[in-house]
């Protein structure tokens, strides 16, 4: 239970949200289905109702889903649960002496609890040609409708990184027929977050479809016709026809909000086991922020749903005064043509690792270890393989890397072993 003085919020107070996207709505809904009644005002500066990013680069991509169905709360929603939505409006400037911020409509909002919920935005090509007619990035709803209408059938698509955005958008564009080229500087696509094997699983995986992956590779310069794009250039001197280039390098997250009002911030806004900041008024939650990772003993930013969800409810408990909610493993997922990608926990500094099952059949596991201990699995189509392990790590127990090799044990009957 929180122990600071203004906390928890009483029906008079004011909570300020600044940020629209994951982490805000759950932690508006939460506080509200917790039982705070007083003032929510929400500051967005995108025009759309607070809406989900994943299917970004997925069915809303594919045009499979409308806009609509990507928000997470309908208009009237926010009216009944009396929560002010300013949207299309950036907040400019903390003021923590008054607890006011200053809006980009030239009003200012106070607060007793403010939340920084400001997410991340994408890292910018360093190359020559990045602002050419053509160049798109994919972070937004603005964003994929200014894509989706050219990702069509014949189009020549050239995409510089083999991230979740590359790899996703390049599924979604050869299922609509483009001809996609994918550019990773690294050795192996995914590197940032899994192992060679899942990396040589989505290479052929994405090659089998007629994705062509050139790892190891560096884009030189992205050339133009008119100021619209025409080619992409290798350091190598290799020149690719391109229509249309998408750029998902990673991201940055927002945090010069945070940093100009004085909150400590290191590569992220840094907060605690209740998602506070450096001033206890003020709560950061999502992509901007880096937060102790418990399972993990180390501090560390994660860009995920999951994190935004844990973190908004983290918040929304410490403003109502509510006990603290157990904290889960990290864990992500990603969709590729049929293939469903489960992440549980961090596998970054493994130092062994098994697979369970057979890559080839189209649904395996790998599961990594550091000094014994099981930290992480990646399951491809093995959905008892993610859930088993989610819950081993949690309670800290483990499972011989040999009993987890033998597929004749179901993984109920592993999770049975770990537990006698
Ligand atoms: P965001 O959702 O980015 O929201 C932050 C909001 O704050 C934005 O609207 C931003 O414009 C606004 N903002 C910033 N500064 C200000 C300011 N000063 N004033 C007002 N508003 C401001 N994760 C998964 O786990 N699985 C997936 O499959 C997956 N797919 C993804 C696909 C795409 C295309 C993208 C882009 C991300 C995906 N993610 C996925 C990541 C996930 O969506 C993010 O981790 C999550 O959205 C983070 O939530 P957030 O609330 O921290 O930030
Ligand atoms: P990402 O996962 O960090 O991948 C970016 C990739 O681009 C990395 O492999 C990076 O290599 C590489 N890269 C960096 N600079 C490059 C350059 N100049 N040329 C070629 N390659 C370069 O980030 P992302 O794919 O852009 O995704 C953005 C955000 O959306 C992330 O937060 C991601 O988690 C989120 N997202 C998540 C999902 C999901 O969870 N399913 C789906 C879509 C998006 P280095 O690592 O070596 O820098």
């Amino acid at each position: 239970m929180p122990s600071d003085g203004h906390l928890p919020l009483k029906e008079t107070d004011t909570l300020l949200v600044i940020g629209g996207g994951q982490a805000a709505a759950q932690t508006i809904a939460s506080a509200r289905q917790w039982g705070f009644g007083g003032k929510i005002h929400l500051i967005g500066d995108e025009d759309a109702l607070p809406y989900q990013r994943p299917p970004l680069s997925k069915a809303y991509l594919k045009g499979e889903m409308t806009e609509d169905r990507l928000y997470f709360k309908p208009a009237d929603w926010y009216a009944e649960q009396n929560v002010e939505l300013s949207l299309g409006v950036r907040a400019e400037t903390i003021d923590r002496a008054t607890q006011t911020v200053r809006l980009s409509n030239g009003t200012t909002a106070s607060y007793d609890a403010l939340l920084l919920a400001t997410g991340s935005r994408p890292r910018a090509l360093p190359t020559a040609g990045a602002t050419l007619e053509g160049v798109h990035e994919l972070r937004d709803l603005r964003d994929v409708d200014g894509l989706k209408p050219v990702v069509t059938s014949g189009q020549n698509m050239v995409i510089v990184g083999a991230g979740y955005i590359g790899l996703e958008a390049a599924a979604v564009a050869r299922q609509l027929g483009a001809n996609v080229t994918v550019l990773e500087m690294a050795p192996r696509v995914l590197a940032r977050v899994t192992s060679p094997v899942m990396s040589e699983f989505y290479t052929k995986l994405h090659e089998d479809h007629g994705v062509k992956i050139l790892t190891d590779t560096r884009l030189e310069r992205l050339t133009g016709t008119d100021g619209t794009i025409r080619s992409a250039e290798l350091s190598d001197g290799t020149r690719i026809e391109a229509d249309i280039v998408l750029v998902g390098i990673g991201v940055l997250p927002n945090q010069e909000l945070a940093e100009a009002a004085g909150l400590d911030c290191e590569g992220g806004i840094l907060v605690d086991e209740d998602a506070r900041t450096s001033d206890e008024r003020i709560f950061a939650a999502g992509d901007c922020t880096i937060r102790p990772l418990v399972h993990y003993g180390r501090m560390g930013r994660l860009e995920s749903v999951h994190n935004a969800i844990e973190q908004g409810k983290l918040v929304a408990a410490a403003l109502v005064g509510r006990e603290r909610p157990k904290l889960d493993v990290p864990w992500f997922w990603s969709d590729q043509y049929e293939v469903k990608l489960q992440i549980a926990g961090l596998s970054n500094d493994y130092d062994d690792y098994i697979v369970r099952g057979e890559p080839d059949s189209g649904s395996f596991a790998v599961f990594y270890f550091r000094a014994g201990r099981l930290i992480a699995v990646d399951a491809v189509n093995a959905a008892p393989e993610f859930i088993v392990t989610k819950k081993l790590i949690i309670s800290g127990q483990t499972l011989a890397p040999a009993l987890l090799q033998d597929t004749s044990v179901s993984m109920k009957e592993l999770a049975a072993l770990a537990a006698a």
